[in-house]
């Protein structure tokens, strides 16, 4: 190796969500570099055993537990593993170690609304966040951007789309920049039943649901890149990472996962970033920018790649982008209601509790019932979210008077 790394200073990593597929992703990245990368901390929510054997593994200072009786739990069996990892609890410390001095890099892998304050602390104490997350962003407005660029926190995305559109932008100091950007184009897989007839659709199985053709990842996104939500979140969240707004956004279906998303320009270029769907990949390009590290991930071999295709995303079939849309056109709260309406209902159905296609409905009649705010702070933001879950269980309850999850 030609490239001396013995200059690199220590990055100090707090990684939220480490029990999760993206965490665990980035452990086995950070332990490719342990010449540039300490984790500082990690965390998680009720999951005491995999933070366990985490703690073990990298010996973090810190590890936060936010379910009171698993802290106890991991307490007692790191002492008895003899690790000497501080174990804290509570969401509290979830935000303190985000806001921590000694740490400089944030990562944000928690799933769903609870990663909100923690992002936001990160962004406010000026961290580099590698953000994973996507429903703090699509919830905030643009508060957390706002907060990033007061603090000089640097937001490197870390969902593959998102990532794949940085890496297609021009570099500038402060990240990247959009000028001449005629359209981003969100690339799609589609999910495990792009293919699947409406009729059939009615009666898709969680473990249907649950098994996506070509990524790994945990239970709610993978629900939600089954009903193409996860694709309208990542529509609102290209919009607040880039500064865009939703006209400036197109999706294409694109079954292979192998273009992650391209950028459009005036001229008529269109930029993309190309790799296996391997989220190391990602991870380790928003840990490293603007330098290169290994991966661990295999070269892409053009000679095995049989064809790259393309549709249109079906909007019948799948509403909750068309609601996405919809969500980020109306502004102020209903992303936030989006959002919250859409974890309840992710959560009814692996539950058992509704049926496939009663996902979309119970999104749809929430934003219908719940009130409005333009501009919100943070509290109304949580205020809108609290209430939006109150109804969308409301919603559920209905539905599920009216057959349940046979639909
Ligand atoms: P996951 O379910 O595998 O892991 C979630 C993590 O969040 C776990 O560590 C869990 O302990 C923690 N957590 C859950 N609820 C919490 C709470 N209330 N408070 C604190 N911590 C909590 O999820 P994942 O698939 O790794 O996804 C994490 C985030 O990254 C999601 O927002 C997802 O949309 C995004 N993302 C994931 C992938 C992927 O490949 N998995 C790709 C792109 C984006
Ligand atoms: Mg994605």
């Amino acid at each position: 190796m030609s490239v001396d790394h013995a200059s690199h200073e220590m990055r100090s990593i707090a990684l939220l969500g480490a029990t999760g597929s993206i965490g665990k992703s980035t452990l086995d990245v950070l332990r490719r570099h342990p010449d540039r990368y300490r984790v500082h901390a990690v965390t998680a929510n009720a999951n005491d055993t995999a933070l366990a054997a985490i703690c073990k593994d990298v010996e973090p200072d810190v590890a936060v537990m936010v379910d009171t009786d698993a802290a106890e739990r991991l307490h007692r069996s790191l002492a008895s593993l003899g690790v000497s990892t501080r174990v804290e609890q509570g969401e509290v410390a979830l935000e303190a170690v985000a806001r921590e001095e000694s740490v400089d890099t944030v990562v944000s892998a928690i799933v769903g609304a609870a990663a909100l304050l923690p992002t936001l602390a990160a962004a406010e104490s000026g961290k580099r966040i590698l953000l994973a997350n996507k429903e703090a962003l699509v919830m905030s407005g643009d508060l957390l951007m706002r907060a990033a660029r007061k603090s000089g926190a640097l937001v490197m995305p870390v969902d593959s789309e998102h990532n794949a559109i940085f890496q297609s932008l021009p570099a500038v100091e402060t990240g990247v920049s959009t000028e001449g950007v005629e359209k981003i184009i969100l690339t799609a897989s589609g999910g495990p039943f792009r293919e699947t007839p409406l009729e059939a659709l009615r009666v898709a199985t969680v473990q249907q649901a649950l098994a996506h053709p070509n990524w790994s990842m945990g239970p709610k996104i993978s629900v939600d890149s089954a009903t193409l939500m996860n694709k309208g979140l990542e529509v609102i969240e290209a919009c607040r990472l880039f500064d865009l707004s939703a006209d400036q956004i197109e999706v294409i279906v694109h079954p292979e996962s192998i273009i992650h998303s391209m950028v459009r320009y005036v001229d008529g270029s269109v930029v993309a970033q190309l790799g296996r769907p391997d989220m190391r990949t990602p991870i380790a390009h928003a840990l490293a920018w603007p330098e290169r590290i290994d991966a661990g991930v295999a070269p892409l071999d053009f000679s095995e790649v049989s064809g790259l295709h393309f549709e249109k995303p079906d909007l019948q079939r799948f509403p909750g982008l068309r609601l996405a849309f919809e969500a980020l056109v109306a502004g102020g709260t209903a992303p936030a209601v989006l959002n919250a309406a859409n974890e309840v209902a992710v959560d009814a159905f692996l539950a058992g509790d509704v049926a496939f296609l009663q996902l979309a409905e119970i999104v749809e009649r929430t934003l219908v019932h719940a009130k409005s705010a333009t501009q919100p702070d943070l509290s109304t933001i949580i205020q809108a979210d609290a209430e939006a879950r109150a109804i969308a269980v409301e919603q559920l309850g209905q539905l599920a008077s009216h057959g349940g999850a046979t639909g």
